[in-house]
């Protein structure tokens, strides 16, 4: 059983390692860059760590479902069309996404475990896996909770998962791509490019991973005409080991503890 999903992977790898070639963004980053293994066990890791997720999201919903949500809805909501259905479930997942991720940036110690994801500099479609567990398993509750509650079809959220997967995948690849007027409404790679961005005027913008209008309409939408970042990652010292970087959360927040017991003010350094 592939339970790490090593085969979607390597597709994942056939698909973004040419397109990354072909499009590339910056041509003299390299394919085998620094931190790629470390990338690789995330990818391999968060996988597992997703599905085990999505059992106890699943179970969650299916009993709170059965509590609060009129049993007629289900079927009617699951009867709609499927692409319908799709379009529904991007909008509220998304939704989901702008909550938490704008949570993960605004509340100190949430950012601690996302500023994993932030120490990426230079952004490629593996660098998309690197997320602290903890990271992924509120925001991926928060987005998919509600889509298990109302009862979308199987199929319908496989298909939403495809999608969401090869979003996200596009939207930190190596690829100079621009939406044009669709920038708008659709994330786009420059759009999450400035998510990234170690540039003040770009911190805490552009949170949505699919619809950009959410951050359009909520006043966090930041993309410069066809500019793009010159610089990526975060100021402070993320760990660069796996080990170091999961422990990273707990640590700081320990020794911030420490520091403040004996008075001392907690260093960024
Ligand atoms: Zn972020």
């Amino acid at each position: 059983m592939d339970i790490f999903a090593l085969k979607p992977l390597i597709i994942c790898a056939l698909i973004f390692v040419p397109l990354e070639r072909l499009l590339a963004l910056h041509p003299q980053q390299k394919i085998l860059r620094k931190s790629l293994g470390i990338d690789v066990i995330y990818a391999l890791l968060n996988s597992f760590i997703l599905k085990v997720v999505m059992i106890l999201v699943a179970a969650s919903a299916a009993s709170l479902a059965g509590l609060l949500v009129p049993e007629r809805l289900g079927p009617i909501v699951s009867g709609q069309a499927t692409w319908l259905q799709i379009v529904e479930i991007i909008i509220i997942a998304d939704l989901g996404v702008y909550a938490a991720h704008r949570a993960f940036h605004a509340i100190p110690a949430l950012w601690k475990f996302h500023a994993i994801h932030h120490s990426i500099d230079e952004l490629d479609w593996l660098a998309t896996f690197r997320a602290h567990p903890v990271d992924q398993i509120i925001t991926k509750s928060v987005s998919l909770l509600p889509i298990l509650f109302l009862g979308f079809s199987t199929e319908a959220i496989a298909i939403y998962f495809l999608i969401y997967t090869g979003h996200a995948l596009l939207l930190h690849a190596n690829v100079r791509m621009n939406f044009g007027p669709l920038k708008w409404l659709i994330a786009s790679p420059q759009f999450h490019r400035w998510h990234h961005a170690d540039h003040r005027e770009a911190y805490d913008k552009n949170f949505a991973s699919q619809l950009s209008i959410i951050d359009a309409l909520l006043g966090t939408f930041h993309v410069p005409g066809s500019a793009l970042p010159e610089k990526y990652g975060v100021d402070e010292p993320v760990p660069t080991s796996y080990l170091g970087q999961i422990g990273y959360p707990f640590l700081r927040r320990n020794q911030e503890r420490a520091n403040a017991a004996v008075g001392t003010p907690a260093s960024d350094a």
